[in-house]
């Protein structure tokens, strides 16, 4: 890491960071310019020496890598790795390169070709399941959200940049929105996965009357049967559930095991 500089009176380094997307709508990466109130803070901390969606050209020499999208490519494996080799530091950026996000919606199909003829019709184009970048490398910092949250952004990175040990909230999206007095919207007829799913976003959604569809994964300990139990007992289907838990793939194992059991209830209605 080089170009020394105060932190608090505290010599600290600006690293050199590159951004990079694999697939992905690049909301991530557009959400880190999005908050000009910050953004030559945000850019003080750190020297860019790669980020397309602002700059032209680029150097391979950098400390940390963002990596932003999911994996759908072969190629993107490729290059995935050749990222890896390169950074000190590599981080998931956004629900997509956590979990699979949006993307890993497809994997629902049995055959992905189906999906991609469905979205692109005869145009030639190779693709396979959508992954998290940590099925193929090794992730040392998730940045969780769909898109990620541009103030989370921000201290992480400073947390980063002066060498403090980030923390991830592991309490529920519940907490923040009950700190911020919203009206539950199970009360207004709502389902809502903020029971469950991992804090840090200020309860974004139920913030603006819409219930969380869980983009920020589990919280620890997260008890997913208990909220089945409580969605069922207020009349919400086991498809309503299942495409909340299955939405961005942080839920996967949830998901998949209330799929197999539903599936076998189907089969087999009244055991
Ligand atoms: S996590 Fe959401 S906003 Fe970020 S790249 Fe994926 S789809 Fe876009
Ligand atoms: S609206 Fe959602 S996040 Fe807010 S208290 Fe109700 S269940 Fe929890
Ligand atoms: S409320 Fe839920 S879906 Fe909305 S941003 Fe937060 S974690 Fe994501």
């Amino acid at each position: 890491m080089t170009g020394e500089r105060n932190y608090l009176g505290v010599p600290a380094p600006r690293p050199k960071a590159a951004f990079f997307e694999l697939s992905s709508c690049e909301g991530c990466q557009l959400q880190l310019f999005n908050n000009e109130a910050t953004l030559t803070e945000f850019l003080s901390l750190l020297e860019i020496v790669r980020f397309r969606e602002v700059m032209t050209g680029g150097s391979d020499e950098y400390a940390i890598a963002f990596v932003e999208g999911s994996v759908t490519r072969s190629d993107e494996i490729e290059r995935l790795r050749a990222i890896r080799g390169n950074a000190e530091v590599l981080v998931a950026l956004g629900s997509c390169a956590c979990f699979g996000g949006v993307n890993q919606l497809k994997n629902r199909f049995s055959d992905p070709r189906f999906a991609a003829r469905a979205v692109y019709g005869d145009f030639p184009i190779t693709t396979m399941a959508a992954h998290p970048l940590e099925d193929f490398v090794a992730v040392d910092l998730r940045i969780y959200g769909c898109p990620v949250k541009k103030e989370e952004v921000e201290r992480i990175v400073t947390d980063l940049v002066v060498g403090k040990k980030v923390v991830h909230p592991k309490y529920p999206v519940c907490m923040e929105c009950k700190a911020n007095e919203n009206i539950c919207l199970y009360d207004l007829g709502e389902p809502c996965l903020g029971p469950i799913t991992r804090a840090g976003c200020d309860a974004w959604c139920p913030n603006n009357r819409f219930g969380c569809w869980g983009c920020r994964g589990p919280a620890e300990g997260a008890n997913i049967a208990q909220l089945e139990e409580i969605m069922k007992a207020r009349g919400f289907t086991a498809e309503v559930i299942l495409d909340r838990l299955e939405c961005f793939g942080g839920f996967r194992d949830a998901a998949d095991e209330l799929r197999k059991k539903t599936d076998e209830q189907e089969r087999s209605p009244g055991t």
